[in-house]
């Protein structure tokens, strides 16, 4: 057991001053007992939890750490404009520089719109759909997750149906099951939203068939739709591009968030021409939508990730990885479910319906000093080493052994279960 007893004292003060102790993805109640809540410092591939235990971390804060956390060229480049001023009563010249540079980056965009969160991006691409189109009807892939609006969470709490009055689902990698969601729609439909491939929780994720991916686009160029492609999670892991680049397909509009300042707080929605009109007709903005300073960090990070061969070695990590992980797993009897790109891994154990084995697993990693995740897809990033990836196996090798002798008396996790119960 690791040592825990100020994350325990933080969470008992937490209780009484935030809903639940804490919200939102980053909450740990669908985790694992041990798993820490509250970090202190985070430097390159590792994480430290209040009580100083050091882990590294395949979850990258959920996507944001791409090049590892405290990149000194990067924070550099934040510092200085911090100096210089952030959050002022009109842009820096570093909005147009960083608009400027994802133009140059994306293919399919001509123009940008700067937010903070990937909701804001999402939100802002449904909106602008609907005012381009006149539409109302927006498709979405069942399962996808595309942020904490209305419109889109998964969880119901607040929500009223009007507010979700106008979305319709399909069933990702499914052309036929698109083309009759758009068939149903007849001739109200605004945008059709992809994911770059799919990664929703608690499942194998599976890569885009460029079937449907090009149905989907000929669907919009037929109906005079907007393609959106929701590349806040994935954005620049895949690809120094839009993710769809690799199947050869390109949206109207794409949602950007998490990584592309390594960590500092900005998101963007990017749009091409065909979407213009629509985007210059809404309203969005935000009290810190322009601050510059993530505006600085960013354009220093997409120079490295222009640069730097951190994409061709996050992949060869990744596989390496991949591949010494099954080995591990077969030499304790277990059959490994890795899906997804191998730089974005997502890991479950087959024969483990109710996640009891992938739980047991993250809490014998975390003993070892490594965070992994039991029901989300995971990350690689920049700062990662061949020795991290040998820790990392090294540690798994004997969390599965000790997993193995334990595994008559393992239980599923009673959260996860009434979650589950409830679906
Ligand atoms: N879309 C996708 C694919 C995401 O993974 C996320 C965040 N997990 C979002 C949208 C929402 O981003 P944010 O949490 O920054 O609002």
């Amino acid at each position: 057991m690791v040592a825990n007893v100020k994350d325990l004292a933080l969470r008992e003060r937490a209780a009484k001053v935030i809903p639940n102790g804490m919200y939102g993805h980053e909450a740990t109640h669908l985790l694992p007992a041990s798993f820490p809540q509250y970090f202190s410092r985070a430097k390159g591939a590792y994480i430290w939890d209040a009580d100083g235990n050091r882990y590294l971390d395949f979850m990258c804060a959920y996507g944001p750490n791409l090049l590892g956390y405290g990149d000194e060229l990067i924070d550099s480049a934040a510092v200085r404009q911090l100096a210089e001023g952030d959050t002022m009563t009109g842009p820096g010249p570093v909005l147009v520089d960083l608009c400027e540079k994802l133009v140059g980056m994306v293919s399919h965009a001509d123009w940008v719109m700067v937010c903070k969160n990937g909701t804001d991006a999402t939100t802002m691409a449904m909106t602008a759909a609907r005012a381009q189109t006149g539409m109302r009807r927006i498709l979405v892939a069942d399962g996808a997750y595309h942020g904490a609006a209305p419109w889109c969470t998964p969880m119901p709490g607040g929500i009223v149906p009007e507010e979700r009055a106008f979305i319709s689902k399909y069933k990702y990698n499914d052309a036929a099951s698109l083309e009759a969601a758009v068939a149903e729609v007849g001739d109200d439909l605004a945008a059709i939203f992809a994911s770059p491939f799919k990664h929703d929780a608690f499942e194998d994720q599976v890569l885009p068939d460029p079937t449907y991916a090009r149905r989907a686009r000929e669907l919009c160029d037929q109906t005079g739709a907007m393609l959106i492609v929701d590349d806040v999670r994935a954005g620049f892991r895949l690809v120094r591009d839009c993710s769809w680049e690799l199947v050869g397909v390109r949206p109207d509009l794409s949602c950007w968030g998490k990584s592309f300042a390594n960590g500092h707080p900005i998101s963007a929605l990017l749009g091409s021409d065909r979407c213009r009109a629509g985007a210059e007709a809404i309203y969005a903005t935000g009290s810190f939508w322009f601050s510059a300073v993530p505006m600085a960090a960013a354009i220093e990070t997409l120079r490295i990730l222009a640069e730097s061969d951190y994409l061709e070695r996050t992949i060869r990590l990744g596989e390496k990885l991949r591949a010494g992980l099954a080995i591990v797993a077969e030499r304790h009897g277990f059959t490994l479910r890795q899906t997804g790109p191998v730089q974005m891994p997502q890991i479950l154990f087959d024969g483990d319906p109710d996640f009891r084995i992938g739980f047991a697993w993250a809490e014998a990693m975390l003993e070892r000093g490594v965070y992994v995740h039991p029901w989300h897809n995971m990350f690689l990033n920049g700062a990662m080493t061949d020795a991290d990836i040998d820790f990392a196996l090294e540690a798994a090798d004997g969390a599965l052994s000790q997993v193995r002798s334990s595994i008559a008396s393992l239980e599923p996790h009673p959260m996860l279960m009434a979650l589950m119960g409830a679906h």
